[in-house]
């Protein structure tokens, strides 16, 4: 960094000197050179425009401001000794030299540069003079205009003097800019690096402290990423710990019935064989989900869409749970509204509304239970729901009940049906046939489950 820092300051710094060295004089030259043609142009316009009058203050002017020198040479008396400067270098022309001038001026169209000229034979200072000519009817006018070219060997000699000083001053401050910048940024930088290689263990501390708002940005994000890390983290403990614990229970139940009957012959009847193939299918159904859990995380989980009789399939569901809901004396109701046909994964949908009734008849514990299975119409829109005057659910449950395994409080039981991921499933599917879903309970009252499906035809 520094390193850097110090070659491109000392690359500036050459190309000074080298500007300096090689190209000074000619800038120096050129430039007076302009100087001189302008100011000569200008001067002449204003005798070609018969400007008489500001003559004078204007070759004032142009002489102080450019430091030139400005003589006219003219048959017109007028222009003749207006603004002929007193300490101009073109007043010491001799007579041979301004005719010698002119004459060239007149043989070059008019106008002419004179390099290197020196007045006097022993003249250390050369002069460019620019000599133009201004015709008009009576009277012809030339404008000579001169610059001293100033030899610039000691001008640059102190400039490179200068340089030298300029040089030590940049050495410092890049060296201190380096150092600054290394403490604002290299080292933060390498501190990060150090605490980003503990992001795979979720051990980032985002211990960075830097006065560059980018850098803490960054450290803000990393310190939320080790966060996403460690949730994700957490949450796989828990997923094989509830899955182990979903798994045991059944296969318990089962290895324990089963000993039973074997044990005791009078244990060995119709009843006890119930309980082992309800909790084998139980123990198939937890197995089923979690396959499709990992089809949909896998993204290997396709849709097999067909066009349904919306009120069909809502009977076909509502007759599997009649028989159980009588027996258990619960007023279980199909409401349907007018049919319709809709689009969607038979086997997914019946999935989710499974869970729904499951939920529906688990955590109601109310004394005269009611469930209903509802489809309602507004437009082209079907709702379907399921309701149950169970328990409700709390405010603050109501957006995580859809998470995996997330446990409303310690009265979570599981029950007889169901698998323990039962909503982010059912949510799972929704989502990936694109439909809008929800839940509204008052805690205490009821819970209402649905789904938002159209019309297709
Ligand atoms: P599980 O029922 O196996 O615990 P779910 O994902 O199906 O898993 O449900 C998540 C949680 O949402 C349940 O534990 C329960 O607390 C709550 N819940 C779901 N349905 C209802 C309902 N109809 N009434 C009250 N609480 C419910």
């Amino acid at each position: 960094m520094i390193l850097i820092l110090s070659l491109s300051a000392f690359l500036i710094v050459g190309l000074i000197y080298a500007f300096q060295t090689f190209y000074l004089d000619d800038f120096y030259q050129k430039h007076k050179l302009t100087e001189i043609i302008e100011t000569g142009d200008y001067i002449a316009e204003s005798i070609a425009a018969d400007d008489d009058d500001d003559l004078e203050r204007r070759i004032r002017e142009r002489s102080m401001n450019n430091e030139v020198c400005v003589y006219v040479f003219s048959t017109d008396e007028d222009i003749a000794t207006a603004g002929n400067q007193n300490m101009c270098a073109l007043g010491m022309l001799r007579y041979d030299q301004t005719t010698e001038i002119l004459k060239t001026t007149v043989e070059n169209g008019g106008s002419y540069v004179f390099k290197d000229y020196r007045i006097g034979r022993g003249d250390q200072e050369k002069l460019y003079i620019y000599s133009r000519m201004v015709e008009d009817d009576e009277e012809t006018s030339f404008v000579l205009v001169s610059a001293m070219i100033t030899p610039l060997g000691a001008t640059i000699a102190t400039l490179h003097d200068q340089l030298w000083v300029i040089a030590l001053i940049v050495l410092v401050i890049t060296v201190l800019l380096g150092f600054i910048s290394s403490y604002r940024f290299v080292s933060p930088i390498r501190k990060l690096q150090e605490e980003a290689s503990r992001l795979p263990s979720g051990n980032y501390s985002g211990d960075v402290s830097s006065s560059s708002t980018e850098i803490m940005e960054l450290n803000e994000t990393l310190k939320q990423a080790n966060e996403e890390i460690r949730k994700v983290d957490t949450a796989r403990k828990e997923l094989l710990s509830n899955v182990s614990h979903d798994l045991r229970t059944p296969l318990t139940m089962i290895v324990g019935y089963a000993e039973m009957m074997k044990d005791l012959k009078e244990e060995n009847n119709e009843e006890n064989l119930d309980v082992i193939i309800t909790e084998a299918k139980r123990l198939n159904s937890l197995v089923d989900d979690l396959l499709d859990v990992s089809r949909i995380e896998g993204n290997r989980l396709v849709l097999q869409k067909e066009d349904v009789s919306l009120n069909e399939f809502l009977t076909d569901i509502y007759r599997q749970y009649e028989k159980y809901c009588e027996a258990q004396e619960i007023d279980f109701k199909l409401e349907l509204a007018e049919d319709g046909i809709v689009s969607f994964d038979r086997k997914r949908i019946s999935q989710v509304l499974y869970n729904f009734l499951n939920n529906a008849l688990n955590y109601n514990d109310a004394e005269n239970k009611i469930i209903r299975l509802s489809s309602e119409k507004e437009g082209k829109m079907y709702t379907v729901s399921v309701y149950d005057n169970g328990p409700g659910i709390k405010e603050k449950d109501l957006k995580n009940i859809w998470n995996r395994y997330y446990k409303v409080e310690e009265d979570h039981k599981r029950h007889h049906i169901g698998s323990g991921i039962g909503l982010s499933l059912a949510r799972d599917l929704l989502e990936l046939h694109g439909l809008e879903y929800g839940v509204d309970s008052v805690y205490g009252e009821y819970s209402r489950f649905w789904f938002r499906i159209p019309e297709t035809q």
